[in-house]
C-alpha cells in the first residue's frame, strides 16, 4: 500500500439481465502507485472498461450492481494504517460480543459489512454492556474512514464532487463524449467553475485588485517620472508591461528619496502580474450593472467560503511579498509553520498579524486575516492554522439569493465564467492546441478526430485530476493521430501531471506507454507486473497468448498465431480458472466441471451419428457431477461401448477426462465425478509479478499433476 493512489480489493459486478447474471467482475484486487501509469490489458469482454466504471461508480444501475469490495482512493500511509488497526479492533470486539461463530468475520469489512455488524451488535444481548459500546465506537469510526476514502462508500453528491475533479475519464469516441450543442469552451470552462470556484473566484479578486492596483501605479508613476532623462527609452509610463515595471523598480531602488508606498504597491503590482500573467481579463458589460465593491465582496466571500486546507494557505503565502521567513511548510492538514530567517518567531507572529489586519494588504493576506486563527508561537516557530470552520466549503448566500433573478445571475456569474474561459485557452494552449482563443468559440464538429480527442483531454485535465482514466483513448483514431496523443500522454507525465490508467487492448501502447499493467481475463486480473517482467518473461498462459499473437517484423510465420477459443460468456463462467477451456496447459485441477464434459461427452457420441435429437439425457445435480442415461435397446449398449473406448484413449492427453475421478455404470446410465476446484489465488510469484494460475502454486487438495 505505500504510496498507492488506487487500493481496490475484492471488486465484482455483476449484470442482472433476461437472459441471466452477467458475471463482469470476480473479485478484482489492485493496486495503482502515485505517479504511475497502470496499463489495463485484455481482450474485448474482459471487463477493463467496466474495472473503471465500477470505481467512478457510473454503472447504470439497473441493469448493472457493484455487488462487493472496496476501492480506496488518495488514502494517506499513516491512514490506511489506522483503517486496517481499526478493522483488526472492530473483528476481535465483534467476535467478544457476537460469538466466534457470526457469518460477518467471512467476508471484508467493507462498509455494508460494517453496517450489518453493527445492527448485530447493537440487538445482541451481551453480558458486557462496555464491550458492546466500545465495539459500537470503533464500527462508527471505520464507517466514518470508509465513507471518506472508499469510493464505493461514498453517496452521489460526494461522487459528483470526485468526478471530473480528483478522477476524470477520457473515452473512447469524443462525439459520444462531447455535447455537440456547446462550445468547446464552455464545456471546459464548465467542468473548472463545477469544480473550482474557489480558484476562479480567486483570480477574478486579484484580477479587479490589479485593475485597481495598476490604475494607481500609472497615475504616481506618470507624477514621478515624466519627463525624466534617467528613464529608459521605450519604457511606456502609460500602459507599462512587465519589464517596464522592472525597469522603473530598479530606477525606484536608486531614487535617494524612495517612496515606500510607490515601491510596495509596485511589487504587489509586479507579483500578481506573475501570478496572472500579463493578458487581462477582458471587462465583462454585465458587470456594470452590479456595484465594482458589491462584487469584490461576493467573489471574494466565494474564495473563502471553498474550505480550505494547509496546502492553500501555503498557496496564498508563496503569492505575497515574503516577510522574514525562511522555512514554510504544512504541518498537518490544516496548519502551516514558518520559521524566521532572523530575529524571533515572536517579532514574524507579530508581523504576520499586522498584514493580515491591514486593510491596504493583498486580497491574498486579507484572505488569510479571515480564514486564519491569530498567528501562535511554538518551539521558535510561528503556527498559521485554518479556523476549523473555513476548513469545510460553505454555501456563499448573496450568490444564493441573487442566483434567482437572472440579470443578477448573469452579472455576478460572467466574470468569473470569462476567468474560466481564459483557463479553458490555456489548457487547450498546453495541449498544443493551434489558435486556442478561436477553438474555445467553436463546436464539436468544427474539429478534427484528434483535435476532439485533445478537447476532451483538456476538459479531463481542467481540474488538475490525480487519476486520469484513458479508456482506449486512440482506438477510433488514425495511426498518426493516434501517435500524437500518445505522445502528448506522455508529456503531461513528464510534466508531472496526474497518475494514468490506460485501459487498451493493444500491447502496442502498454509497451510505450506504461509503467505497470494488469492483464484481466473474463472478468479477473490474471497477472500484474512491470511492463518489462510482462514482455520478457509472460508467465501467465493467457498473457502468453496475446504477445505470440503480436505480429512480428523480424520473424516469418505463415500463420499468426491465436488464443483459440472466444471469451466466455459471463453468465455461465468457467468454474475454477475461467481460462482453462482455451489453456494450453490446462491441468486436471484448472477448474473443469460437469458443463465441459457434457460437452466433451457430446462430442464422443456424435462420432457415431448419436446426435442432440437422440434419447441420451444429460443431467448434472451439481459441477462436478454428471449423469447419461441411454435409450433402452442396441443402440445404447453401443454408445455406452463406444464412449468408455474413446475416454480411455484420450484420458492422457486430455487434462478434462483426467479431472474425471469416477465413472459408476448403473444399468443403462453413467455417472461422472469430477475434481473439485476453486479459483487460483493471485500470488506473487516474484517481487511485484503477481499471477492466478496453478502452475505458480500447488494443487488444491494435491490433483494427479499438481
Ligand atoms: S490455472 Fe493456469 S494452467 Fe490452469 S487453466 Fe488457468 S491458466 Fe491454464
Amino acid at each position: 500500500m505505500p504510496g498507492n493512489l488506487l487500493h481496490i480489493r475484492g471488486l465484482k459486478t455483476n449484470f442482472y439481465t433476461y437472459q441471466g447474471v452477467v458475471r463482469a467482475l470476480d473479485g478484482i484486487d489492485l493496486d495503482m502507485a502515485k505517479g504511475e501509469i497502470l496499463g489495463l490489458v485484455g481482450e474485448t469482454g474482459c471487463g477493463k472498461s467496466v474495472t473503471a466504471l465500477s470505481i467512478l461508480r457510473l454503472i447504470p444501475s439497473p441493469p448493472g450492481k457493484v455487488e462487493a469490495g472496496e476501492a480506496l482512493f488518495d488514502i494517506p500511509e499513516a491512514e490506511f494504517a489506522r483503517l486496517e488497526g481499526l478493522r483488526t479492533e472492530v473483528r476481535a470486539l465483534a467476535k467478544g460480543v457476537l460469538g466466534a461463530a457470526s457469518p460477518f468475520f467471512a467476508g471484508a469489512l467493507n462498509l455494508p459489512a460494517v453496517q450489518r455488524v453493527e445492527e448485530q451488535i447493537a440487538r445482541a444481548p451481551s453480558t458486557s454492556s462496555g464491550q458492546r459500546q466500545q465495539a459500537l465506537v470503533k464500527l462508527s469510526e471505520l464507517q466514518v474512514m470508509l465513507v471518506q476514502y472508499d469510493l464505493l462508500s461514498k453517496n452521489e453528491a460526494q461522487l459528483r464532487a470526485i468526478r471530473g475533479n480528483n478522477i476524470s475519464m477520457i473515452f473512447q469516441e469524443p462525439m459520444q463524449a462531447l455535447n455537440p450543442v456547446f462550445t468547446i469552451g464552455d464545456q471546459i470552462a464548465e467542468s473548472i467553475l463545477l469544480h473550482r470556484p474557489k480558484t476562479v473566484s480567486r483570480k477574478v479578486v486579484l484580477r479587479m485588485r490589479r485593475e485597481a492596483l495598476r490604475k494607481r501605479i500609472i497615475a504616481s508613476l506618470l507624477d514621478a517620472f515624466r519627463g525624466r532623462p534617467d528613464l529608459p527609452a521605450g519604457v511606456a509610463l502609460d500602459d507599462p508591461t512587465r519589464a517596464d515595471l522592472r525597469a522603473v523598480w530598479d530606477l525606484l531602488g536608486r531614487d535617494p528619496s524612495k517612496n515606500p508606498a510607490l515601491l510596495a504597491g509596485l511589487r504587489e503590482l509586479m507579483a500578481l502580474e506573475d501570478t496572472l500573467g500579463e493578458e487581462a481579463t477582458k471587462r465583462s458589460v454585465y458587470s456594470r450593472w452590479l456595484p465594482k465593491v458589491f462584487q469584490a465582496r461576493v467573489y471574494a466571500d466565494l474564495w473563502e467560503r471553498g474550505g480550505w486546507k494547509a496546502s492553500d494557505v501555503l498557496k496564498e503565502l508563496e503569492s505575497v511579498p515574503p516577510l522574514d521567513w525562511s522555512d514554510v511548510r504544512a504541518r498537518d492538514e490544516l496548519t502551516v509553520s514558518l520559521t524566521p530567517r532572523k530575529g524571533t518567531a515572536e517579532n514574524l507572529a507579530k508581523g504576520l498579524s499586522e498584514a493580515m489586519r491591514n486593510p491596504r494588504s493583498s486580497p491574498s493576506w486579507q484572505a488569510l486575516g479571515r480564514v486564519l486563527e491569530p498567528p501562535r508561537v511554538e518551539n521558535g516557530s510561528v503556527l498559521l492554522r485554518v479556523n476549523p470552520p473555513h476548513s469545510v466549503p460553505r454555501q456563499n448566500a448573496a450568490l444564493r439569493v441573487l442566483d434567482w433573478v437572472p440579470v443578477f445571475r448573469r452579472a455576478l456569474h460572467h466574470p468569473m465564467r470569462r476567468q474560466a474561459l481564459d483557463e479553458a485557452a490555456e489548457m487547450l494552449r498546453l495541449l498544443s492546441i493551434p489558435d486556442p482563443e478561436r477553438v474555445i468559440r467553436g463546436y464539436p464538429h468544427e474539429l478534427s478526430g484528434g483535435m476532439q480527442q485533445r478537447a476532451l483531454i483538456a476538459i479531463a485535465l481542467s481540474c488538475d485530476p490525480l487519476l486520469l482514466i484513458a479508456d482506449e483513448p486512440t482506438t477510433a483514431l488514425d495511426v498518426t493521430i493516434q501517435a500524437q496523443i500518445l505522445a502528448l500522454l506522455k508529456e503531461l507525465k513528464r510534466k508531472g501531471r496526474p497518475s494514468l490508467l490506460i485501459i487498451t487492448h493493444d500491447l502496442g501502447v502498454i509497451a510505450d506507454m506504461c509503467d505497470r499493467v494488469c492483464v484481466m481475463y473474463g472478468g479477473v486480473v490474471v497477472e500484474d507486473a512491470p511492463v518489462r517482467e510482462v514482455f520478457k518473461h509472460p508467465l501467465h498462459p493467457y498473457t502468453q497468448g496475446l504477445i505470440k499473437a503480436i505480429p512480428s517484423h523480424a520473424e516469418r510465420r505463415d500463420r499468426l498465431e491465436v488464443i483459440r477459443g472466444t471469451v466466455p460468456n459471463l453468465i455461465y463462467p468457467p468454474g475454477g480458472c475461467r481460462f482453462h477451456p482455451r489453456c494450453p496447459a490446462a491441468m486436471p485441477h484448472c477448474g473443469w466441471d460437469a458443463q465441459d464434459l457434457e460437452a466433451a461427452v457430446r462430442r464422443y457420441l456424435e462420432e457415431i451419428g448419436i446426435g442432440p435429437d437422440s434419447d441420451v439425457t444429460y443431467e448434472s445435480p451439481n459441477p462436478t457431477g454428471l449423469a447419461v442415461s441411454f435409450g433402452e435397446g442396441p443402440e445404447g449398449e453401443r454408445a455406452i461401448a463406444h464412449l468408455r473406448a474413446r475416454l480411455d484413449a484420450e484420458r492422457e492427453a486430455s487434462p478434462l477426462l483426467r479431472a474425471v475421478t469416477g465413472i459408476k455404470e448403473d444399468g443403462r446410465q453413467l455417472n461422472f465425478t469430477l475434481m473439485k476446484s476453486r479459483r487460483p489465488r493471485h500470488l506473487a510469484v516474484e517481487p511485484g509479478h503477481l499471477v492466478s494460475c496453478y502452475l505458480y502454486e500447488p494443487a488444491p487438495g494435491g490433483g494427479p499433476d499438481g
